[in-house]
């Protein structure tokens, strides 16, 4: 996997590391937290974990690309991260 592919995407609630997954490149099924449904293996989607947590990849999250885009029509809470965020 080549690295610096993706972008970096800021919000309300904070900065998203987004990696745009190409139709071909996903082999497995995935849950997205947008829509609560299935990312069909084969389909095109994007994959976002916090920017602030570069070296735990754990908190990735697979979501439509549709789904992430329209996130904010969602209203908050949606992509709240097991790490609470820290202030100060
Ligand atoms: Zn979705």
């Amino acid at each position: 996997m080549r690295r610096g592919v993706g972008s970096v995407e800021a919000d309300r609630q904070g900065e998203w590391m987004v990696r745009l997954i190409p139709g071909g490149a996903s082999a497995k099924p995935y849950r997205c937290p947008g829509c609560d449904q299935e990312i069909r293996p084969g389909t095109a989607h994007v994959v976002v974990w916090p920017a602030d947590e570069r070296g735990d990849l754990t908190d990735r999250r697979h979501w439509h690309t549709g789904c992430w885009r329209a996130r904010d029509r969602r209203g908050p809470g949606i992509l709240r991260s097991r790490n609470a965020p820290r202030y100060g």
